[in-house]
């Protein structure tokens, strides 16, 4: 009898540098490639009442399917569609198929492991085995010079022990072709957004990009950024910028995904740099990928206290409220600071917001409304399209200060921000319709209007300020 093997896809929607997909290949005659949207993630909601996958992330991820499904037809093999608990119907189809194996990427946060436990114990009872593999990171953990557990809580210190001496191991290569699965396996259909009790709307053309999930799409950015555009020689004074497609490689939904490989990015990055141009703007988006594999390891290191109130030093920050007023204005773009409001609505219409924007609302929330961090995190879970529990409950430790930054009270004069990051106030513009008359000189200053001029301009739709917007004036 043939030796089967199932890969389960999870965060690793890919066929290159898959690490299942290739053991899978070695150790077995046929490879069964199963995903399985897991109810409780796309349908169930977070503790405080979001749906857990928003609208943008659940149609990106059907889409990465869709696209992961064809290419594994063009290999020759096809892909299994399940809706429901992946370790109740992962383990029956192991049973079913009577495969040997299950192959899956390891993750390292409590829902995942939680899932993934439950599997190998129903996996047990069948006597087949869960193989856990890797493909997250830049980095191979036994290739780091310390254990997970002694990785320097400050970002620097991590970056400076890794960047000369850790190897980026070479990508693995996409399979040539793959066996066909048995006739008589149910294929799956796949789900429709409505399912999941999402409309099906189109998102605004506003949207910095259309962002199209899947490998396709993610290895299309990349040979666009890099080599058609040659968008990477300019990073790093591009990477601050607020709208359009090329201020930052965008590459962010692809990597949560998986549907690229993190390694893939280094060494055409590397490439890239032999070939075109090597400069401080290649270097900073290895230096940004840093940031990507420090957050992973701090999610390890810590478990489930990044996800806590008090953060990985566990502070008490009992001045920080569920202040759902508050958090009610931000959460909707009604905070009546034109920087904030302009940022929460991006996110809102389309999933997407840049660095700077999240550094600045999450500061917002946390530093002048007093809103408990969890809500806003929470809230980030449930809209952003590249949503990563490590990448994003890390930002949020750091930006709540109960991370580890070095530097204690790091806070944000939005004002400042605004003026140094969206000058003529053509951000705000896009995405505050109250607010497109108002001249460039007053467009960050609602408050300084007069009753005149807010007829003028017709801003008397736009809400009061939280907060004295006079404040940060220095
Ligand atoms: C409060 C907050 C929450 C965040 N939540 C997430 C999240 O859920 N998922 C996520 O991928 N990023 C998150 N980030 C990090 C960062 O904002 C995004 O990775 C970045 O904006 C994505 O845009 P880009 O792909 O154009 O990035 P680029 O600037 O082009 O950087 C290249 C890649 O480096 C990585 N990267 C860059 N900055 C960071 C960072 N600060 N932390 C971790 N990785 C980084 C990303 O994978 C990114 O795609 C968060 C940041 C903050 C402040």
């Amino acid at each position: 009898m043939k030796r089967r093997a199932i890969v389960w896809f999870r965060q690793d929607l890919r066929l290159h540098d898959n690490e299942a997909v290739s053991t899978a290949l070695r150790m077995a005659e046929e490879v069964i490639p199963v995903y399985v949207f897991d109810e409780r993630v796309f349908s169930g909601q977070t503790r405080f009442g979001f749906p857990k996958t928003g609208r943008f992330r659940a149609r990106f991820i059907i889409e990465s399917i869709a696209d992961l499904r064809e290419n594994l037809r063009q290999l020759g093999s096809d892909l299994l569609i399940r809706v429901g608990k992946p370790e109740c119907l992962v383990s029956e189809l192991a049973r079913d198929l009577k495969a040997s194996w299950v192959l899956c990427n390891r993750e390292r946060t409590h829902e995942e492991v939680f899932v993934q436990d439950a599997l190998e114990q129903k996996l047990w009872s069948s006597g087949v085995e869960l193989l856990y593999t890797r493909g997250k990171m830049l980095y191979h953990t036994q290739d780091l010079p310390v254990p997970v557990h002694h990785t320097p809580d400050i970002f620097t210190q991590f970056r400076k022990d890794n960047e000369l001496i850790t190897p980026v191991r070479e990508p693995l290569p996409t399979p040539a072709a793959l066996a066909p699965l048995p006739q008589y396996i149910e294929r799956g259909d796949l789900p429709v957004i409505t399912q999941f009790g999402h409309a099906d709307t189109e998102t605004t053309s506003s949207a910095v990009l259309p962002f199209k999930g899947g490998e396709s799409e993610a290895l299309r950015r990349l040979r666009y950024y890099l080599w058609d555009k040659d968008l990477a020689a300019t990073y790093k004074e591009t990477r601050n910028c607020l709208t359009g497609g090329d201020y930052s490689t965008k590459f962010s939904p692809w990597l949560s995904q998986g549907c690229l490989s993190p390694k893939l990015v280094y060494h055409e990055l590397k490439r890239y740099e032999r070939e075109r141009v090597s400069n401080e703007s290649t270097y900073w988006i290895f230096f940004e990928l840093l940031w990507r594999d420090y957050f992973r390891l701090m999610g390890k290191k810590y478990g489930n206290k990044i996800f806590l109130k008090g953060g990985t030093q566990g502070k008490p920050l009992k001045h920080l409220k569920n202040n759902r007023d508050s958090f009610q204005a931000w959460a909707e773009g009604r905070t009546g600071v034109p920087f904030i409001d302009a940022n929460m609505r991006e996110l809102n219409q389309t999933g997407w917001m840049s660095n700077r924007g999240r550094q600045n609302v999450a500061s917002f929330l946390v530093k002048d409304l007093k809103v408990n961090w969890q809500m806003g995190a929470e809230y980030f879970e449930s809209m952003l399209l590249d949503y990563d529990p490590c990448s994003n409950w890390g930002n949020w430790n750091y930006v709540a200060g109960v991370g580890s930054d070095p530097r204690e009270d790091r806070y944000f004069n939005i004002l400042t921000q605004a003026k140094n990051y969206d000058p003529r106030g053509e951000f705000v513009r896009v995405w505050c319709e109250e607010l497109a008359r108002v001249p460039a000189e007053k467009i960050h200053r609602p408050d300084l209007l007069t009753e005149l001029e807010r007829q003028e301009f017709g801003v008397n739709g736009y809400p009061k300020a939280l907060v004295r917007i006079e404040k940060w004036v220095s």
